[in-house]
């Protein structure tokens, strides 16, 4: 048997989202700047795409533009908002993704823009009184940049709150939603957001295909430069099929929300009781009473000799689960998350990531491999 419990990193694709990608592969193969019917219908699947994003977030179409990635999205903003709306200052937490937290660092050493980092507690929940002091101590344009929910241990943000302490500052908000967008409502009429990231892989669409909200009162400058795609913020001939399978996904996964959630949140919560019955002394990490992401559990086992060859004999078991931690210069260390919210470096941490196809049946099964290997 094989379990793939890794649906934070990337999700399997939908079925429908496969052969709508193969039709356009196959037929609509037109490049879409081009003005023969071939161009034009490969525009219009584009454009087709572009209404169901900004249907799904309630923005209007000219706020999304399409991108390889949430990793690109996230420097777009990043780097361009610093250069067009003159930015002095970002705020952001220690428990962004890399793509953020490496841009902050470039923008640092290019730009010298001044950052300051908000202080998480021990379950990843950011300090909303910090981040309310810091922003009241900042002077020039500020731009804060926060994730919905932390991709390691599942932590969220209020959303709305934050994006109205944001507002009544006059800072702008960037949001990683990532590992959010299409399963939790999103609603930018609702919360105050500047910008905010999309990744098809993450809701069972493709790899290579991302999307970025801009407000139409923040529009920033061009990212990539060259033809006149995407109304020339990001040149390069479109991800036709990607694109599609981004929209067609997003379209599924908002359809049927409220039902993923729930099946998510059940498994999740079985998955949790088993493993509290079945092993003494493991911690779960993040967010475990309210705001927190119901596709995430991140499990930290005792040390002992068997911790370290976990995730490796998960995998030989057939199960797929990520590891907290990273190999730096030779020795295993806790990820920047896991270290920013304290915690203990000789514990092994697994992150099961769920997805409304897996199954009570296949949690078991993990459990019984997990029994066999700690
Ligand atoms: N932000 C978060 C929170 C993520 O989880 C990821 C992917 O793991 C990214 C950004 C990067 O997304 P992409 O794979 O589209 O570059």
């Amino acid at each position: 048997m094989r379990v793939y419990l890794d649906n934070a990193s990337t999700t399997p694709l939908l079925p429908e989202v496969i052969n709508k990608m193969n039709e356009i592969l196959n037929d609509d193969f037109g490049n879409p700047s081009s003005i023969h019917s071939y161009g034009r219908r490969a525009k219009s699947i584009v454009e087709n795409a572009r209404k169901i994003v900004s249907k799904a977030i309630n923005a209007s179409i000219g706020e999304i533009f399409f991108t390889s990635s949430a990793t690109e999205s996230n420097n777009m903003v990043l780097k361009n908002a610093v250069d067009s709306l003159q930015i002095k200052k970002i705020i952001s937490s220690p428990t962004e993704h890399h793509c953020v937290l490496h841009t902050l660092d470039y923008l640092v050493k290019n730009k010298n823009i001044e950052i300051s980092y908000v202080h998480v507690d021990n379950q990843g929940n950011i300090n909303l009184t910090e981040l309310s002091k810091l922003l009241d101590a900042s002077e020039g344009r500020t731009l804060v940049s926060i994730m919905h929910g932390n991709n390691e241990i599942g932590s969220m943000i209020d959303l709305i709150k934050v994006g109205e302490l944001c507002r009544s500052h006059e800072a702008y908000f960037h949001c990683d939603t990532v590992q959010t967008v299409g399963k939790y409502n999103i609603d930018v009429q609702k919360s105050p957001i500047s910008f905010l990231s999309g990744s098809a892989h993450k809701f069972h669409g493709p790899k290579g295909a991302g999307f970025v909200y801009i407000n139409n009162e923040n529009m920033i400058g061009p990212f990539i430069h060259g033809g006149s795609q995407e109304r020339n913020m990001r040149a390069g001939t479109e991800n036709v099929a990607g694109i599609a399978g981004l929209a067609l996904a997003l379209e599924n996964s908002c359809a049927n929300m409220q039902n993923h959630y729930d099946k998510i949140y059940k498994l999740r919560t079985s998955f949790k009781k088993l493993l509290v019955s079945e092993f003494d002394d493991i911690i779960f990490n993040g967010n475990q009473d309210n705001n927190f992401l119901a596709h995430i559990l991140s499990v930290s086992f005792p040390p002992g000799p068997k911790a370290d060859m976990l995730v490796l004999n998960l995998d030989i078991a057939g199960i797929c689960a990520s590891s907290g931690s990273a190999c730096t210069a030779g020795i295993e260390e806790d990820s920047h998350v896991l270290q920013a919210i304290n915690h203990p470096n000789n514990r092994k941490t697994i992150r099961f990531s769920f997805s409304p196809f897996n199954t009570e049946k296949e949690l078991i099964y993990t459990i019984e491999q997990l029994k066999g290997i700690t």
